[in-house]
């Protein structure tokens, strides 16, 4: 059978740290199914649709990739499109104790669920989508950090050039 592992997050814009868990577990599942989480509440820069757009166009040479939106519970998700993982990256000790909490809830809530952690290349440890559209926004560099698609998007969503630069320009 096919060993299908979801990957949830809100991926605002996905990073290079992204990237690199996704690239490694490929290694290990057949498939990936990428669940971009759609959540009125909480206030993203880009619409689901845009999240899911970037993340396939990067992707876009993997048959093994796919992109869905997802809001609701994961396991109820996870159920749906016959997957038993999950799989989320840890980062530093910060991320542990918020993971763990949520792996023993979603283990409470459906025990055939697996949460698999993995960690990313080293050089990726650091980075977050805030810590990007921050940087971003000061002007800052994004080589390195994230895929050229997301700084394209970047760059379109503030007409070229990040608020700081267009300030000082004035
Ligand atoms: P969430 O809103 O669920 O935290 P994110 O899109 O920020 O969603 O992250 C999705 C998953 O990817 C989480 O498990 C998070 O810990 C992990 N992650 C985020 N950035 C990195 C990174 N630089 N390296 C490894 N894992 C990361």
């Amino acid at each position: 059978m096919e060993k299908i592992a979801i990957y949830p997050g809100s991926f605002d814009p996905i990073t290079n740290g992204h990237v690199d868990i996704i690239k490694r577990a490929l290694e290990i599942f057949d498939k990936i199914l990428i669940a971009v989480l759609e959540n009125p509440q909480k206030k993203s820069l880009f619409t689901t649709k845009e999240r899911m757009d970037m993340i396939k166009e990067i992707f876009a040479d993997r048959e093994d990739v796919e992109v869905k939106a997802f809001h609701g519970l994961l396991v109820e998700f996870a159920k749906k499109n016959n997957a038993k993982i999950v799989i989320r990256g840890l980062r530093a000790i910060s991320d542990f104790e918020y993971e763990f909490q949520m792996a023993l809830m979603n283990r409470k809530l459906n025990p055939d669920i697996e949460t698999f952690f993995m960690m990313p290349n080293v050089k990726y440890s650091f980075l977050s989508s805030n810590l990007v559209k921050e940087v971003f926004m000061l002007g800052g560099c994004l080589k390195d950090l994230v895929p050229e698609q997301v700084e394209n998007k970047l760059r379109e969503k503030f007409k070229k050039d990040p608020p700081v630069k267009s300030l000082k320009e004035n």
